[in-house]
């Protein structure tokens, strides 16, 4: 707990006078603990609409954790839950879900894959009602569904768009708890595709996404890997890899079992060796904007067997107001931020640098999709890298390769530490968990779409800034 705010919440005289000012007062997160042997433990409220059908994929995904599963009782899905649960070895039990209850849940879990129009949205508000106050601190809430433009009517499609705004207020109003709430959309045959996605939003990897939405499609299905080594064997890429985020891309990656080679500018030698020599990584010293950097990287990896996983993280600020901005702040950000990234790609495309079921995540940022003042080269690269994994998305997906985003919100780093105090807290607590990130939150994210098991994850941006207000 680095900065002024946590300090004053550390004593008793502080967290009253910060109640008095009316700041609130945030629940740590949760995070990922090595010690905890599966992806999940606790007490799961299972529900499901009438004819849902994700059921027995998320059954056999609960079988691999440590989830106590309960259902409610008197629910018209009952019997099918209870049978489901029965064949993947699980003795769910059924419960009476009243406000008087004192059965207290650590996730809440909602298949919504059956719902048909407005009317059967009912059969959310009947399950979560009873239940609302009964989330644990750090809780869970999921809402699974199918795509909403690939359903067969405008009615389905009306009732599965329901679930990303009914998650994103479910996250607005547990927030206060450190809780969370995403919409999980499982496309038709995706099914088997799930497991990485619903495993990670119900981990602690996944503290600081929250009202997020993720999106899987069909792909060869590959089985979850041991948990706490899922990228082992891996060979992954990380650029700016000697400090702030970068550097805890870097380190959960190798924690996860990859050989990461951490690249970054000749200026940050000293901290990339440092980085590299933790975690028994290789560097590379080079300017991804430098014309030679791209065959450079690939001639790298090739060396190393190919690469598996590459991480676009290096990026830049110039800011200044539009009308102020010199001409080569604007290039050098673009250039940066975006183009380097296309060019690296097209080399490791046309010298099949990249292994099969390769993973390239791309950095934008909470910025790329609100806007902001002084960012206009910085907000347009950074959009710029969301529609270019949103177009190759798919496109990749037919060759087994997923690409996908992760948007960084406030997250605590020296940058953000710079910031003056008023400015730091103002942007450290507009969100819906009421405090920042850190940049293993991002580095969770990432490691998430790196995943062999996220075969069916491409084309998605995922916000890692707790429900930010801003551009939300
Ligand atoms: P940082 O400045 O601390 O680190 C960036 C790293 O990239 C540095 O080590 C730098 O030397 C390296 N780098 C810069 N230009 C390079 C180049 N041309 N070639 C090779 N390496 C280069 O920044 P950070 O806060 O860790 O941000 C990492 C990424 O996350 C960036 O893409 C940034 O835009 C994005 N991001 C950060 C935040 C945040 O709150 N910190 C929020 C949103 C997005």
């Amino acid at each position: 707990m680095s900065n002024f705010y946590e300090t004053m919440l550390n004593n008793k005289l502080g967290r009253k006078l910060l109640k008095g000012v009316g700041l609130p007062t945030p629940i740590e997160l949760r995070r990922y603990d090595p010690s905890q042997p599966r992806f999940f433990a606790g007490n799961i409220l299972l529900g499901a609409s009438l004819n849902a059908q994700l059921l027995d994929d998320t059954l056999r995904n609960l079988s691999a954790s440590h989830a106590n599963v309960y259902f409610p009782a008197n629910a018209q899905s009952a019997s099918l839950i209870l049978k489901t649960a029965d064949k993947h070895g699980i003795k769910a039990v059924g419960i009476e879900c009243s406000k008087d209850m004192s059965q207290k849940f650590d996730a809440l879990l909602f298949d919504g894959s059956g719902l048909n129009d407005a009317t059967d949205l009912n059969q959310l508000y009947t399950f979560f009602n009873p239940v609302m106050r009964k989330l644990n601190n750090n809780g869970r809430v999921i809402l699974m569904g199918r795509p909403p433009l690939e359903v067969k009517t405008g009615e389905q499609a009306a009732a599965m768009r329901a679930l990303e705004g009914f998650s994103r207020s479910i996250a607005k109003e547990i927030g206060k708890k450190s809780a969370t709430a995403q919409a999980l959309y499982v496309a038709n045959k995706a099914e088997a595709n799930m497991d990485s996605a619903l495993r990670f939003l119900l981990s602690a990897k996944s503290a600081y996404v929250d009202g997020q939405v993720i999106h899987v499609r069909p792909a060869d299905v590959i089985e979850y890997p041991d948990w706490h080594k899922p990228l082992q064997g891996k060979v992954a890429l990380v650029t700016g890899a000697a400090r702030g985020i970068g550097e805890a891309i870097a380190r959960t990656l190798a924690r996860d079992g990859a050989t990461v080679l951490g690249l970054d500018i000749p200026p940050a030698e000293v901290d990339l060796k440092r980085v590299m020599s933790d975690i028994q990584g290789q560097m590379l010293l080079a300017d991804i904007a430098s014309p030679d950097a791209p065959a450079l990287i690939a001639n790298t990896l090739k060396e190393m067997g190919g690469a598996d996983i590459i991480v676009h993280n290096a990026g830049i600020t110039r800011d200044k107001t539009l009308a102020n901005m010199p001409e080569h702040w604007w290039q050098m950000t673009i250039d940066i931020n975006l183009a380097a990234e296309e060019r690296i790609n097209h080399v490791l495309f046309n010298d099949n640098i990249l292994n099969p079921n390769s993973r390239i995540i791309c950095v934008s940022s909470m910025n790329g999709i609100a806007g902001q003042v002084g960012q206009t080269n910085y907000a347009a690269s950074k959009a710029g890298v969301i529609g270019y994994v949103q177009y190759m998305g798919p496109k990749l997906l037919k060759k087994g390769i997923t690409i996908n985003a992760v948007a960084p919100g406030f997250i605590e780093t020296a940058m953000t530490d710079a910031i003056p105090f008023m400015t730091r807290e103002v942007g450290r607590r507009l969100n819906s968990l009421s405090q920042g990130g850190k940049p293993v939150d991002v580095a969770e994210t990432i490691a998430f779409f790196a995943n062999p098991a996220s075969s069916g994850v491409s084309g998605n941006v995922v916000r890692v800034c707790g429900q930010s207000l801003v551009g939300a």
